[in-house]
């Protein structure tokens, strides 16, 4: 099972390294064998000494070694501290930052030669979703294109866009058939992200296809994210 954690904007260097030594302590303590990946801004970047089971990744990179790419980081900066995996294509990315499919494709390849494990998201805005089962797929089916899905480093999280940081999660039925239907053309682990919290974790976990989930709001505070691990470990 994957739980993974995206800081996005928050957090401190020094914050950030609290709560890893905290989230270390607890894995090592407990026997922790679920894959955990925490996502902290790029400011917190550092060569952690973490228990083999919690991997460091970076919410977002340009596809370059280095160059003239004025507030981005590439390769070169992330490297120097063995960092081997990746978000791309966060709703956040593509709808605030209005970064293209052809960038997201682009950063696909680009981290996919340099053989990272790639945390891809997709996922409906509401009034797709609206619109019923086959316009979702249709969406989301259509934001996997240039994706060689084959690649094994590769992670799908559905993220449908109306369920991210609203506080209100997608219904188990609606996460259940867009996973079922995503894992025909799907062999990749697939992970469920959008308003995940201790009180639902469960639930989302013992559908059959989700391999995990990927936690934003809820996986701030250390204590909460640590119960959430223990909920997957006990599963
Ligand atoms: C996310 O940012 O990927 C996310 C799922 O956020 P939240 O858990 O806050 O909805």
């Amino acid at each position: 099972m994957i739980i993974a954690s995206n800081f996005k904007t928050n957090h401190t260097r020094e914050s950030a390294k609290e709560y890893l030594v905290k989230l270390n302590h607890f894995v090592k303590e407990n026997s922790i064998k679920e894959d955990i990946l925490i996502f902290p801004p790029s400011t917190a970047l550092d060569n952690y000494k973490l228990e083999n089971t919690i991997k460091i990744g970076v919410q977002n990179a340009y596809p370059t070694d280095k160059g003239s790419f004025t507030g981005e980081v590439g390769f070169t900066q992330i490297d120097e501290f063995d960092i081997k995996t990746i978000l791309v294509g966060h709703s956040e990315r593509r709808h605030i930052l209005k970064e293209s499919d052809e960038l997201i494709v682009k950063k696909y390849n680009f981290y996919k030669d340099k053989c990272y494990k790639i945390v891809y998201c997709i996922g409906e805005p509401k009034e797709v979703r609206n619109e019923g089962l086959e316009k979702v797929l249709e969406y989301n089916f259509s934001q996997l294109d240039g994706i060689d899905l084959s690649y094994e480093n590769l992670i799908v999280a559905y993220e449908p866009v109306w369920a991210i940081g609203t506080g209100v999660s997608a219904t188990k039925e609606d996460i259940e058939e867009t996973l079922s239907a995503l894992r025909k053309s799907i062999k990749a682990p697939l992970l469920y992200g959008g308003s995940v919290k201790v009180d639902n974790l469960k639930e989302i976990l013992e559908i059959e296809d989700c391999d995990g989930v990927l936690v934003g709001t809820a996986s701030w505070e250390v204590e909460n994210f640590k119960e959430m691990v223990k909920i997957a470990h006990e599963l």
